[in-house]
C-alpha cells in the first residue's frame, strides 16, 4: 500500500484519487481553492446557478468505466441525460441547422438545412473519422505517452498511417471531403474542443466529431459540476481524504524520487507517490526542482499554449421560445477569429479579443439552475486569447472585461439572439479569472494546444522524469476536456498499480 498525495481536486485529480483509493492506496487530496472541481466549477447568484466551465458531456462510457471500477454504477450517483437536438448552429449567411441527437437522422437534417449532398459529404467524412478512431483510441488515448514509441505503435501498418494522415491539418481534411462551406466551418470548430486552430491542428481531431456523433451529447441534470461532486464523493467513500484550502508549494524530492509535498504554510506531507493535477506548465516551473524540470519545460516551450475562454453568465428574465440546449452562432470570417486569439496571420504577434467571434450559448432547461420558471440561466462562451500582461492581452486592464461583454452581447443581437433587455444579472469571467481560480497558466483551458503535427508528443507525459511523480489532467497526456482528463486518471492509476 502506498501513501499517495494528489495535488489538485480538478476532475483529473478526483478521478485519480477515486481509482487509487479503490486500488487500496492511502490517498490524500490537497486542493488550493476552498472548493473542489477546478475548471468544472459552479457559481450561484440571485437564484441563478451556472456551470462556469464545461457544458457538454461526451464519451459517457469513460465516466461509466470510472464509476464501475470504483464501486456502484454511475447511474446511482448522476442523472446523465442525452441531448436531442444535440446542437443548433447559425451560419453567417443566415442558414440555421439543428443537429438531431439520433445519429441516423443527421444526414437528412444536413440535406434539409444545407441542400442535397451535404448529408452524404458529412457521412463520408465521419466514416474516415471512425477509421481514425479505431486506429488511435487504444494506443493513444488509453496508453501512457512514450514519445516516439507511441508513434511507432500507431504506425505499425502503412495503411493506418495513411488513414491518420499525420501530415494533414483538420482544415485540409475538411477541404478534401466537404464541398459545402458551412460543413467546413462546422468541422473547423472541433479544433476548438482542444483549444486549437484547425489550420494547424491535425486531421485526426475529426475523431472528436465522430465520437460526439456516435456516442452522443449529454447533460448532467443539476449541472455538470455534479460530476465533480459525485467523483469526489466516490473518492471519499473509498477512503480518500479531501483537504481544501491547501496550496502545495513544492514537490519534495528525496533520494532521487518524489517523497511528498510541502504546503504553503510549511506543513510537509510525506508520500510514496505524488499525483499532480496542477497545470503542467506551473508544476514544472514552480513546484519541481529546476534540474528535474528542464526537459519537460523545453518541450512545453516548443508547444503552443491552448486558447482561453471569455465567459458571460447571464441571469435572464422570461423564456426563449425554441431555444436549443446548445447554440453556436458563427461569424463570417472564422480565420480572423483564430488569427486574433492566437496572434497569427493578420494579427501576427499581437493577439487580441476577436471583434466578431463565434458565440456559444448553453441554456439548459433545468429547473435546478433558475430561480423560477419565468427565467433562464445562460452560459455564453467565446474563444479568447490568454491573459499575458506585458506580452499579449491584459484582461485585468480596467474596463476591458465589461467592454468586451457588451460587444459579445451586440454580436449575439446582430445574429438574432438579442437578450440585452432581459439581463437581470450578469457575471463576466475572463482568462485572468480562470488563471486565478484554477492555476492554469494564462487561463489556457487545455494546457498546450494541438497546433502542429508534433503537438501530441510535446504534451507532458503522465510519468514525470521524477520517479514517483505522475501527472493527471488536461495539460498532460492525452489532453484536455472532461473525457480525456478522466482517461488520464485511468492511465496514472495503471502506472501506479494496485496496493
Ligand atoms: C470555459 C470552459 C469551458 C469548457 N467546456 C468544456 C466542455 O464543454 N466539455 C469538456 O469536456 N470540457 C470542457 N472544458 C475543459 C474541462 O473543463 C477541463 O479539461 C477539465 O475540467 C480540467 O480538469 P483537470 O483535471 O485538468 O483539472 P483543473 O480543472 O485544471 O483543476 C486543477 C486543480 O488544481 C488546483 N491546483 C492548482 N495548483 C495547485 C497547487 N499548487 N496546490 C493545490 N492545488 C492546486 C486548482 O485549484 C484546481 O482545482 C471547459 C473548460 C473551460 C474553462
Amino acid at each position: 500500500m502506498a501513501r499517495v498525495a494528489v495535488v489538485g481536486a480538478g476532475l483529473g485529480g478526483l478521478a485519480a484519487a477515486a481509482r487509487l483509493a479503490a486500488q487500496g492506496h492511502t490517498v490524500t487530496v490537497l486542493e488550493a481553492a476552498e472548493r473542489i472541481g477546478g475548471k468544472l466549477g459552479r457559481l450561484s447568484v440571485d437564484g441563478h446557478t451556472f456551470d462556469t466551465g464545461p457544458s457538454l458531456v461526451t464519451l459517457p462510457q469513460v465516466y461509466r468505466d470510472l464509476f464501475a471500477a470504483t464501486g456502484a454504477p454511475l447511474e446511482e450517483s448522476l442523472d446523465l441525460v442525452p441531448l436531442d437536438p444535440a446542437v443548433h448552429y447559425r451560419f453567417s449567411d443566415g442558414t440555421h441547422l439543428t443537429v438531431p441527437g439520433e445519429p441516423g437522422a443527421v444526414p437528412g437534417a444536413l440535406d434539409a438545412a444545407l441542400g442535397d449532398g451535404a448529408g452524404a459529404q458529412w457521412s463520408a467524412l465521419l466514416t474516415r473519422a471512425e477509421q481514425m478512431w479505431r486506429i488511435s483510441e487504444r494506443p493513444f488515448l488509453r496508453t501512457p505517452l512514450a514519445g516516439p514509441a507511441t508513434l511507432a505503435r500507431l504506425a505499425r501498418r502503412p495503411a493506418d498511417v495513411a488513414t491518420i494522415a499525420p501530415w494533414q491539418s483538420l482544415r485540409g481534411l475538411g477541404a478534401a471531403y466537404l464541398r459545402h462551406p458551412s460543413l467546413r466551418t462546422l468541422l473547423d470548430r472541433y479544433a476548438t474542443y482542444s483549444g486549437s486552430d484547425p489550420r494547424s491542428a491535425p486531421a485526426v481531431l475529426a475523431t472528436v466529431a465522430w465520437a460526439e456523433h456516435a456516442f452522443g451529447s449529454w447533460y448532467v441534470r443539476g449541472g455538470l459540476h455534479r460530476l465533480a461532486q459525485a467523483v469526489a464523493e466516490r473518492a471519499v467513500e473509498r477512503g480518500a481524504v479531501l483537504r481544501t484550502g491547501c496550496a502545495v508549494r513544492r514537490v519534495v524530492v528525496a533520494g532521487g524520487r518524489a517523497a511528498g509535498v510541502e504546503l504553503a504554510d510549511g506543513e510537509v506531507i510525506d508520500a510514496d507517490v505524488v499525483v499532480s493535477n496542477v497545470d503542467a506548465a506551473a508544476l514544472y516551473a514552480d513546484l519541481v526542482p529546476p534540474p528535474l524540470a528542464a526537459a519537460p519545460l523545453r518541450s512545453l516551450a516548443r508547444a503552443t499554449p491552448s486558447l482561453s475562454g471569455f465567459a458571460l453568465l447571464l441571469g435572464l428574465t422570461g423564456r426563449t421560445p425554441g431555444l436549443a440546449h446548445h447554440s453556436v452562432l458563427f461569424p463570417a470570417d472564422y480565420d480572423d477569429e483564430f488569427d486574433s486569439v492566437f496572434g497569427t496571420g493578420r494579427h501576427a504577434g499581437r493577439p487580441r479579443p476577436a471583434v466578431d467571434p463565434t458565440v456559444y450559448v448553453s441554456a439548459p432547461d433545468d429547473s435546478a439552475l433558475r430561480p423560477d420558471d419565468d427565467s433562464e440561466s445562460w452560459f455564453v462562451l467565446v474563444n479568447a486569447p490568454r491573459h499575458e500582461p506585458g506580452r499579449g492581452v491584459d484582461w485585468d486592464r480596467p474596463g476591458r472585461a465589461e467592454e468586451y461583454a457588451d460587444q459579445v452581447l451586440r454580436v449575439m443581437a446582430d445574429r438574432g439572439l438579442d437578450v440585452r433587455d432581459r439581463v437581470r444579472r450578469r457575471v463576466v469571467r475572463t482568462p485572468a479569472d480562470l488563471a486565478r481560480d484554477t492555476g492554469s497558466v494564462g487561463g489556457s483551458i487545455y494546457g498546450t494546444s494541438s497546433n502542429g503535427a508534433r503537438a501530441a508528443f510535446l504534451r507532458p507525459a503522465n510519468a514525470s522524469p521524477v520517479p514517483g511523480l505522475f501527472l493527471v489532467g488536461g495539460s498532460a497526456h492525452p489532453g484536455g476536456g472532461l473525457p480525456l482528463v478522466t482517461l488520464s486518471a485511468e492511465i496514472v492509476a495503471g502506472l501506479v498499480g494496485p496496493a
